[in-house]
């Protein structure tokens, strides 16, 4: 049997009720504001900024600039500059040019020159470019935009950034200037890509390729190298 209640309960019931209609239309709109703020957010950092946009260590404002990238894109065409977009970055790949003397300049130029289809002894045609070339005396020119895929390691293309590095000599190893600059444009892409130690990479990580020489051949080397990059990092953080 159903209890009567007095006039003072049915009013402290109905208030109840009301009560808790109000929390849940509350609960409901605080919900929705939350959802909407990090739709919002993820539109700004997915897209506006790129995929990976909020570093853990920021290099300070200026960093970029004190690069002194020299722009000097190829002209858009097959071979080695695609125009197909760099969608993701998942990390950053060190080549030498294996070319011992020749210049960041010259590198770009062979790259330029095989717009119009080159091909190598067997027939096949020359793919070949990377997004940076340092030169021998740590000036670096870009080639390829970041926003662009550069044909410089293999099946990485479609997520990495590619660094070649000019070198004086047979041992690849670079001059110190060189070895400045690569330091300092390899930190600049962590950071604003938020790469991890371990998503630098050599040439020879991807297909086994004995590039870049010096780093295949001198594995604490390449170790110091990866640590010289996040210690600028970390000095640079805000
Ligand atoms: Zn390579």
């Amino acid at each position: 049997m159903r209890k009567k209640l007095t006039r003072a309960q049915y009013r402290r019931k109905k208030k109840m009720k009301r009560l808790l209609i109000l929390s849940s239309m509350v609960l409901m709109f605080v919900t929705g504001v939350c959802l909407l703020a990090g739709g919002i957010s993820n539109v700004l950092h997915g897209s506006l900024l790129g995929p990976k946009s909020k570093p853990t260590l920021k290099v300070v404002d200026g960093f970029y600039d004190s690069l002194n990238i020299e722009e000097m894109l190829l002209t858009p065409n097959e071979y080695s500059r695609p125009e197909t977009a760099l969608n993701k970055v998942n990390g950053v790949v060190i080549h030498y040019t294996a070319n011992p003397g020749t210049d960041a300049e010259a590198n770009r130029n062979y790259f330029e020159g095989l717009k119009e289809g080159k091909t190598y002894n067997n027939g096949n045609y020359i793919y070949t470019s990377s997004n940076f070339i340092i030169g021998l005396e740590g000036n670096i020119v870009q080639c390829v935009p970041l926003n662009e895929v550069a044909y410089a390691s293999n099946g990485r293309n479609e997520d990495t950034i590619s660094i070649e590095v000019c070198h004086p000599d047979e041992t690849g190893k670079f001059t110190e200037k060189t070895y400045e600059s690569l330091v300092k444009l390899t930190a600049w892409i962590c950071s604003n890509y938020n790469l991890k130690k371990d998503e630098i990479i050599r040439h020879y990580d991807i297909t086994g390729k004995n590039c870049p020489k010096y780093y295949v051949e001198n594995e604490e080397e390449w170790e110091k190298f990866k640590n010289d990059v996040f210690e600028m990092i970390e000095e640079n953080a805000k």
